[in-house]
C-alpha cells in the first residue's frame, strides 16, 4: 500500500512531471508507449492490426493548465484522426479531459472535444472519454451527456472502485463503455480501498452491462476477471459482438494475441508521445513488478536521480508526520 501510494504520488507530481518533459529524457520506451510521433504510432498499429487486434490511441498527457497547451493537444488528436483515416487502420481515439482544458474552463475543454469528436464523427471514428480521479468525474459525466445530445459515436469508463459506478453504469448503459477496476488514489469516502472488494463490484459492473447495456469493453490484465467473462458470456449466450477485451500497450503480449486469436474482440490501448510519465507512474502503482518492462529503457541515470529523490522527500515527509 505504501509503495502504491508512493508511485501514485509520484504520478502526480507536477513539478517531476515537468522535469521528465523538460528535459526530455530519451524514451526509447517502445516496450508501453507506442511511438514518440503519429508515424511511429501508425506503424505500430498497422502491427497490431495485422494480428486482428485493434487499437485505441492516447495521445499521452496530463497536468494541463495552460491553453495554449490544451490546444497544441487537441490539434495533435485532430492530426491523430485524420492519419487514422489516411492509413486505413482499424483504430480509435481514447481522450483525457483534463488534457483538452478541464482544469482551466469547462466550455473551453467542451469546444475541444466537441471539435475532436466532430471530425472522428465524419469518419465514423469512435472517440471514448478516459475517466481520470473523482474530481473530475462528474465533469466528464457532463461533457459526454451534453456532447451526446449531438454525437453518437463517444462513450466513456466506469471505474468499479467508485462506490457511485453501479449508478453511473446504470444511467449510461445505451453509451459503449469501458468498464475498468480504477487507477488513481481515491479516498474511502467515495471508493472501495479493498481490492477484493474492487474485484467484486467489477465482476458485478461487466456482467450487468454485458446483460442490459450497448457494447461492453473489458479493460484488465487480470487472467481471473477475463477466464470469469469467457465462461459468463458462454453460459448466457451473449454473442463476441457485444463486448471486447481490453489490454495496455506492452502489457500481457502473448495474451492479447491468444485472445485475438481465440477469437475474441481485442483491442489494445496505445499511448504515444513525450509525456509519458504520469501514465507510467500510474502502471507502477498498479504493479511494481511493471518495472521489469521498462527498466532499461525508461531508466536513465537522470530518472533514477529524479525518482530517488522524490523517496527521499516522500519518505521524510510519512516520517516528520509521524512524530
Ligand atoms: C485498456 C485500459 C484502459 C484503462 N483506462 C482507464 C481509465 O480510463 N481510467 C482509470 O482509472 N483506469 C484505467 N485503466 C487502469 C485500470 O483501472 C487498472 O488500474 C489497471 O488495469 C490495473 O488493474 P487490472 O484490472 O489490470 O488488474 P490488477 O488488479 O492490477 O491485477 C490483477 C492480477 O492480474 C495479474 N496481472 C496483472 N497485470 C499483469 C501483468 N502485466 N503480467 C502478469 N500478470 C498480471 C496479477 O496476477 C494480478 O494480481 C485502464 C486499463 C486498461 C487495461
Amino acid at each position: 500500500m505504501i509503495l502504491k501510494d508512493f508511485f501514485i504520488g509520484l504520478s502526480q507530481n507536477q513539478l517531476l512531471n515537468s522535469a521528465a518533459k523538460k528535459y526530455g529524457l530519451k524514451l526509447g520506451a517502445q516496450n508501453v508507449v507506442a511511438g514518440t510521433n503519429i508515424a511511429e504510432t501508425i506503424e505500430s498499429i498497422k502491427e497490431l492490426n495485422k494480428h486482428g487486434i485493434s487499437c485505441t490511441v492516447d495521445n499521452l498527457g496530463e497536468f494541463v493548465f495552460e491553453k495554449e497547451e490544451a490546444t497544441a493537444a487537441k490539434n495533435q488528436i485532430l492530426a491523430v484522426i485524420q492519419a487514422i483515416h489516411e492509413n486505413g487502420v482499424d483504430a480509435h481515439i481514447s481522450l483525457k479531459p483534463s488534457q483538452l482544458g478541464l482544469d482551466i474552463d469547462y466550455e473551453f475543454c467542451k469546444e475541444n472535444i466537441k471539435e475532436i469528436v466532430s471530425a472522428a464523427h465524419e469518419y465514423g471514428i469512435f472517440v471514448n472519454f478516459d475517466m481520470e480521479d473523482n474530481a473530475r468525474l462528474q465533469p466528464s459525466f457532463n461533457l459526454l451527456d451534453e456532447l451526446s445530445e449531438n454525437y453518437d459515436n463517444i462513450g466513456t469508463v466506469i471505474q468499479a472502485y467508485f462506490f457511485r459506478a453501479e449508478e453511473d453504469l446504470h444511467q449510461h448503459k445505451n453509451y459503449r463503455l469501458r468498464i475498468v477496476k480504477g487507477a488513481y488514489k481515491e479516498s474511502p469516502e467515495v471508493a472501495y480501498q479493498d481490492k477484493q472488494e474492487i474485484d467484486k463490484n467489477y465482476i458485478k459492473l461487466i456482467e450487468w452491462h454485458l446483460l442490459n447495456g450497448k457494447f461492453t469493453s473489458i479493460a484488465t490484465h487480470d487472467h481471473n476477471v477475463i477466464n470469469h467473462v469467457k465462461q459468463f458470456v458462454k453460459e448466457n449466450n451473449i454473442p463476441n459482438e457485444k463486448f471486447e477485451f481490453q489490454m495496455l500497450y506492452g502489457f500481457r503480449k502473448e495474451m492479447q494475441l491468444d485472445l485475438a486469436k481465440e477469437g475474441y474482440n481485442f483491442c489494445t490501448y496505445v499511448p504515444f508521445g513525450q509525456d509519458w510519465y504520469g501514465y507510467f507512474m500510474r502502471r507502477l502503482a498498479e504493479r511494481p513488478q511493471n518495472m521489469n518492462l521498462v527498466v532499461k529503457q525508461v531508466f536513465t541515470k537522470q530518472t533514477n536521480t529524479m525518482i530517488g529523490l522524490a523517496a527521499g522527500a516522500f519518505l521524510l515527509g510519512r516520517l516528520t508526520k509521524k512524530k
